[in-house]
């Protein structure tokens, strides 16, 4: 949900195509051909003796099939040949193909997530909580429900279907891989890494800073900035050796994932200091604060931006470091 750029505004559509990375003989990473919004997730393929397993499905609009069934192909496999869905987190540039995919096969999404799956404007709402519209006005009448269902294809998961739910801690085996699912809220309340425990891998989604993203980006309702940290902390003590992201490319060695874990931090806490110093300098409005958070472009694209830049204020004002009234936030201590 996160891809900016500020050539392209609400309204265009993704017509690109997966590149293809292999990471080994049974394994590759569809990768998304732009990180711009709107473009889905990467998909990560695992190839088996029954067809292929995936890791997020992208898009479900007609193009984001059909550059899943050209990228499906040119590693030897097609749609028919899938078997096994596993997806991250429910943001449908990630698990929007899955209701398209669901018949006949196996879907798996995080605990808590498949009522939301069930129900796009639930997405929606988890993109742009009520609460932020309170903040940032402007934003009423938004319609990303529409938007999410044009450009991601997002529809209801058939409501026969029986998705599995992925507890946290769980082993899914996929091919010669096991996965073992980290719960990672922040981003999303429901984000769920995977860790490969054998080869180091971790599928760490839209959890690390990406570059041509507004990652970290995070909304009301997902956790907060405590739980994200807490999620970076995790994900660092597992070490892990590569790193598989949902935007963008790979995060090759201990090192590599070490330095995105720290970069992903220090933003998350620039973004509070910066806001508290705003505060500190007299009464702020919330289109103020927001430029403590991502430059004005970022929102002409992701209007959801403005989720971001709430979880701030919220913080604020409930550990009392700030107040509202009349249409500005103010330092606790600057109200005396
Ligand atoms: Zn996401």
């Amino acid at each position: 949900m996160c891809g900016v750029s500020p050539a392209r505004g609400l309204g265009g559509r993704w017509q690109g195509r997966f590149g293809v990375e292999w990471l080994g003989a049974d394994l590759v990473l569809l990768r998304a051909d732009s990180s711009r919004w709107p473009s889905p997730g990467n998909v990560l393929v695992v190839l088996d003796r029954d067809g292929a397993a995936l890791v997020d499905c992208g898009f479900g609009t007609e193009n984001g099939m059909e550059a899943l069934e050209a990228g499906l192909r040119s590693v030897g496999r097609s749609l028919a040949a899938v078997h096994t869905v596993l997806c991250t987190h429910p943001h449908t540039d990630h698990a929007g193909a899955a209701a398209s995919l669901a018949a006949g096969r196996r879907v798996l999404v995080p605990a808590g997530a498949r009522a939301i799956l069930d129900d796009p404007a639930l997405v929606a709402e988890a993109i742009l909580p009520p609460v932020v519209r309170e903040f940032a006005p402007w934003l009423a009448d938004l319609d990303i429900d529409s938007h999410f269902q044009d450009e991601c294809g997002a529809v209801a998961l058939p409501p026969d279907h029986a998705v599995e739910e992925v507890r946290p801690g769980a082993v899914i085996r996929l091919g010669g891989y096991a996965w073992t699912a980290v719960p990672t809220p922040g981003h999303d309340a429901h984000l769920m890494c995977y860790w490969e425990q054998r080869t180091g891998m971790l599928v760490y989604s839209d959890l690390l800073v990406t570059r041509g993203t507004a990652i970290p980006w995070y909304a009301p309702g997902g956790g907060g900035t405590g739980a994200y940290r807490e999620s970076l902390r995790r994900v660092a003590a597992l070490e892990p050796r590569l790193g598989i992201s949902g935007h963008g490319g790979l995060l090759e060695g201990p090192h590599a994932v070490a330095i995105s874990i720290e970069a992903t931090e220090r933003q998350i806490a620039a973004r509070t200091e910066r806001i508290t110093a705003a505060l500190a300098r007299g009464p702020a409005t919330f289109a103020e604060l927001e430029r403590c958070v991502y430059p004005p472009a970022v929102h002409d694209v992701i209007p959801w931006a403005s989720s971001v830049t709430a979880v701030h204020v919220t913080e604020a004002l409930e550990s009392g470091a700030a107040k509202a009234g009349d249409g500005v936030f103010v330092a606790t201590g600057g109200l005396g």
